[in-house]
């Protein structure tokens, strides 16, 4: 089973994605994850990822596609997969058609106003990528409840970087909803309730497919 999760930054995508991939038993592939371990490492590439993260810009579609094709050719990921961060532009859909079959794409519906007011208070476990914020709160600030890692704000979470990458959303993004829903593969959920709420909604769907 291939799932794309798709909505704008603070919807939920990763915490849901993490849901789908544990409850259903198949491999959660999200490119800003691979994008940001290699915007860690210490060389020419990595520096280059880095400064576009940060600025809340969108990596090259040759550099990305290349990463995702290697990723979902890897063994885990033949048992399905949830996709969650790509495709971001009509063109990565065209050539996602080319290394995948996808069976589903669920859109997390979230405006814009409430987007920016989760951003501003999201913090990332340093080990286990969990993420916390107005909606999930640890129970020691700081702490990672799942593995006591240390929280952290993401770098490409400024106003400003958060503002540029829900423009680029809506340019670039939104319009891939119409074309998946033209293809009869597109749900939606509104993003703007509890996280078991918005799992149960989506889980319903994936259950049925
Ligand atoms: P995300 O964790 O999905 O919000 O992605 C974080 C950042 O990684 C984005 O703001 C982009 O700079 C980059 N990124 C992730 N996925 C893609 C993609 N499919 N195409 C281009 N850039 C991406």
């Amino acid at each position: 089973m291939n799932i794309i999760i798709i909505g704008p930054q603070g919807s939920g995508k990763g915490t849901q994605a993490r849901m789908i991939a544990e409850r259903f038993g198949i491999s959660h592939v999200s490119t800003g994850d691979m994008l940001r371990e290699i915007a860690r490492q210490n060389t020419d590439t990595g520096a280059h990822i880095d400064l576009l993260i940060r600025k809340g810009s969108l990596i090259p579609d040759d550099i990305v596609t290349d990463l995702l094709s290697r990723r979902l050719s890897e063994d885990d990921c033949k048992k399905g997969f949830v996709l969650d961060g790509y495709p971001r532009n009509a063109n990565q859909a065209k050539l996602l058609e080319v290394i995948a079959k996808i069976e589903a794409v669920i859109y997390l519906k979230l405006s814009d106003e409430e987007a920016v007011k989760r951003l501003a208070t999201r913090f990332v476990c340093n080990k286990c990528g969990e993420i916390y914020g107005i909606v999930k709160q640890p129970a020691e600030e700081g702490k990672c409840d799942a593995c006591g890692g240390d929280l952290y704000q993401r770098n490409d979470e400024s106003e400003f970087a958060v503002r540029r990458r829900l423009e680029i959303f809506h340019k670039d993004t939104k319009p891939l909803i119409d074309h998946y829903r033209y293809k009869r593969l597109l749900h939606e959920i509104n993003a703007n309730q509890s996280i078991e709420q918005v799992f149960s909604d989506i889980s319903l769907i994936v259950e049925n497919l």
